[in-house]
């Protein structure tokens, strides 16, 4: 087995996005109100109790001076609620707050919430919703891909890679292709074509590489089943190119990305 980083944006076998944000916000600090002695404000700004919104009240996680607080606790059992009194211009998202039920006098405080909020207001990603190819997954190290995610990215590496001062025949002309215009020099065929020779050289490249070092079967491409280029019918300017490879492991790998050319 080899592995490599995971830099696909997709899982090519659930389509579900790699390295979506969960919009978790973990440990932000809160102080009780000091006049009803019951109510959560934001430490990092007073005036407002939650910070962001709260995505499903389950998901609140409360510790007081680094102690996990259950919902029902005795004497710090709180509660989510709703919080109508505040409103978020060019939003149209619901507030909560945290509230005890009972009222909470404690000296210097160090009450931390973690909760999942919506895009719009996740410090994680920045709002952008996914997070970097590159960050430390939470085990502190890098996500390797390995099998057919593995397969996925090293086709398409083969497809996208433009240049390579090493290897001249090993190069895509597809990249050159973007921001041209669809004409007599470059047609919809001419992308197909050019995924389908980058897959071949890779097919051959990888028969190659199997006789002097042990791959996975699942990171070999065997067939390539299809490819596809088809201009979208409802942008002229989109070029949809779609292949499916093979495996030695029996399953087939979709992969799928978009050329855009000028009219
Ligand atoms: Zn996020």
């Amino acid at each position: 087995m080899s592995y490599d980083w995971n830099v696909l944006a997709a899982d090519p076998m659930t389509n579900a996005p790699i390295g979506a944000c969960d919009h978790q916000q973990s440990f932000e600090r809160y102080v009780v109100n000091p006049y009803d002695h019951r109510t959560l404000n934001y430490a990092g700004n007073p005036a407002i109790n939650q910070r962001a919104p709260i995505n499903g009240a389950s998901a609140v996680q409360i510790w007081i001076s680094e102690e996990p607080i259950k919902v029902s606790d005795p004497i710090y059992g709180w509660q989510v609620v709703s919080d109508p009194d505040r409103v978020q211009v060019g939003t149209d998202a619901t507030f909560y707050k945290i509230v005890f039920n009972n009222p909470v006098r404690l000296v210097i405080p160090l009450i931390e919430v973690s909760y999942i909020t919506v895009q719009d207001y996740c410090l994680k990603c920045s709002t952008l919703g996914s997070l970097n190819d590159f960050k430390p997954a939470n085990t502190g190290s890098f996500i390797h891909v390995t099998q057919v995610n593995k397969l996925a990215q090293k086709a398409l590496k083969w497809v996208l890679t433009s240049q390579d001062a090493f290897y001249p025949t090993f190069v895509c002309l597809l990249k050159s292709y973007l921001g041209r215009k669809l004409s007599a020099t470059v047609s919809d065929t001419d992308i197909q074509t050019e995924v389908l020779n980058a897959l071949t050289t890779m097919q051959q490249v990888q028969q190659a590489q199997g006789t002097v070092q042990t791959l996975d079967p699942q990171e070999i491409l065997k067939n390539i089943v299809s490819v596809s280029a088809t201009i979208d019918p409802d942008d002229p300017t989109q070029v949809i190119v779609q292949a499916t490879i093979s495996n030695y492991s029996g399953q087939t790998v979709p992969l799928g990305l978009t050329v855009s050319i000028n009219t």
